[in-house]
């Protein structure tokens, strides 16, 4: 046997290693585009640039409610949310052209919120690998993409490497 990493594993190490200059307590999200085997793009989370960031100014933090099933009922939880960042996947898209992106794969660290999603499936990529699970608009998210046909999947048994931070505040 060899010690040689598969290529989701190799590709998600870069995603984590790409989260590590998140600057957002709450979260560190990290993403990889990838054509082929070659890598196009690495992103995080973060402020716009010159702008103050979640160490600087602390989290800008949002309130919301959610509905969850805790043991066979509906419940009401209220959740905190970091505002301030783009979004790993957003930033992403902002730093690789288009062209780059047709026919390529994104490996993220976290499953994509909606509005991420969304994006993605509009950016020219035909499939999304992630690690961390993310519950919020989860049954939207899959349907958007098998309506578009993109490949979602996530790597369950991937063991993120030692000493990349991985806890989130939720
Ligand atoms: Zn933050
Ligand atoms: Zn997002």
């Amino acid at each position: 046997m060899s010690n040689r990493k598969d290529w989701d594993t190799y590709f998600m190490d870069i995603a984590y290693m790409a989260s590590t200059r998140s600057q957002c307590s709450r979260r560190h999200v990290g993403a990889v585009l990838v054509q082929g085997k070659k890598l196009l793009g690495t992103a995080y989370n973060g402020a716009p640039m010159g702008v103050p960031d979640c160490t600087e100014a602390g989290c800008m933090l949002v309130e919301e409610y959610e509905l969850k099933m805790v043991e066979g009922k509906e419940e009401v939880v209220r959740k905190q949310r970091c505002i301030r960042t783009i979004h790993a996947e957003q930033n992403l898209l902002l730093f690789t052209d288009r062209e780059d992106r047709e026919g390529s794969t994104v490996y993220v660290t976290d499953q994509p919120c909606w509005t991420c999603a969304n994006m993605l499936a509009n950016s020219g990529i035909v499939e999304i690998v992630f690690h961390r699970a993310y519950p919020k608009d989860s049954d939207k998210v899959i349907g958007l993409m098998a309506s578009r046909g993109i490949i979602f999947r996530q790597m369950a048994a991937y063991e993120p490497p030692p000493g990349v931070l991985t806890e989130v505040v939720n």
